[in-house]
């Protein structure tokens, strides 16, 4: 390989952590922060358990409320780069809705989040390494909700004729046929793109937030390289996923489609944390075929692909329960 990063020392698979900031609402209803962490390092941090117990959790780093988007990427721009020089990427956001998995993938025109400032970037070496390599971009978006895939770069009124599926290729990787992949030219191309896949996305859906909280959503960067002076040629992918929400719904409020949907998403996040959690420990059988999810990203986690998983957690004392939750299903994968 052309350009050797230095993350290749570091291993694999990364977790970060990253807490939101406490918001008015829960101020106003006496709700108080139980997320400490230590000044001295950027890895830890402690949860004050209702006990009044210490709990303390490390990852490869830990974003607090004060951190924002740039501080964000400057952390996690060598991993989503390394797909220019061959490598598979998966980023995850990972955590209970209203937690900021949506702030910090997607983010909002005046805070861009990781997908945006990665595609930028992507843009900007390619330009910086024109001389040596000829780059192409192609952007995919979609959806996966109860197991079913959905193309959220094609106009909604077309979804019916249209039924994706998961196709093994004859070199062994995993393709959606038919899916859409738009070449894009440069960012202000790609952000009308994410504009409008966020629209499909909210279609159908009584409310934008609940529809979104129960569906994983899926950005897929491809990129072709070709190597002007030894004309050595790469295809990567790097997926950018936006997960449902990890929060449990107790089986007593719902039943019917809430409790169908609570089910899928539970089985596709278990499914997503034994995948990454036996790749983290080396077991040769990985479980790829569990889920819609970890299938369809099979080829891109695992081998010397790049895996990194953003764990939200909120710091508010009413959120105590999913946050341990959320923080013990991080240590399974580390
Ligand atoms: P999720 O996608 O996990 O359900 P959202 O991304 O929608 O959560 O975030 C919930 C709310 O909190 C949004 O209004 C979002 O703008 C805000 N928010 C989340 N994280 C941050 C952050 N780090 N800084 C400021 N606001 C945030
Ligand atoms: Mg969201």
């Amino acid at each position: 390989r052309l350009y050797n990063e230095v993350i290749e020392l570091k291993g694999n698979i990364r977790v970060f952590c990253r807490c939101r900031p406490i918001n008015q609402y829960e101020v106003a209803n006496g709700c108080n922060s139980v997320i400490e962490y230590d000044s001295s390092v950027d890895n830890e941090l402690q949860v004050i358990c209702s006990d009044s117990s210490k709990k303390q959790f490390k990852f490869d780093h830990v974003f607090r409320p004060e951190d924002n988007q740039e501080a964000v990427f400057a952390q996690t721009k060598p991993i989503v780069t390394s797909v220019l020089d061959g490598y598979n990427v998966c980023i995850f956001a990972y955590g209970q809705t209203g937690t900021g998995k949506t702030f910090t993938m997607e983010g909002t025109p005046e805070n861009r989040g990781v997908n945006y400032r990665t595609v930028e970037e992507l843009f900007r070496i390619s330009q910086e390494r024109g001389g040596v390599m000829r780059y192409e971009l192609f952007v995919s978006m979609l959806e996966v909700y109860n197991e079913k895939i959905r193309d959220l770069l094609v106009d909604n009124s077309n979804q019916q004729t249209k039924k994706l599926e998961i196709k093994q290729a004859t070199d062994g990787t995993q393709e959606v046929p038919g899916l859409v992949e738009a070449h894009v030219f440069g960012i202000e191309n790609v952000w009308e793109l994410l504009k409008s896949g966020s629209r499909v996305r909210s279609v159908g859906s009584t409310s934008l937030n609940e529809m979104s909280s129960r569906s994983h959503c899926l950005l897929r960067v491809t990129v072709k390289g070709e190597n002007l002076i030894n004309g050595q040629r790469t295809r990567s992918h790097l997926w950018l996923v936006d997960l449902a929400g990890s929060e449990r719904i107790g089986r007593i409020e719902v039943e019917g489609e809430r409790l169908k949907e609570s089910q899928f998403i539970n089985k596709s996040l278990s499914a997503l944390g034994d995948v990454i959690s036996a790749l983290a420990s080396k077991t040769t059988h990985v479980p790829y075929r569990n889920s819609k999810l970890t299938h369809m990203l099979q080829s891109s986690l695992g081998g010397d692909c790049k895996t990194l998983m953003f764990v939200q957690v909120s710091p508010s004392s009413s959120d105590l329960g999913e946050t341990l939750c959320s923080l013990n299903f991080a240590s399974r994968v580390r």
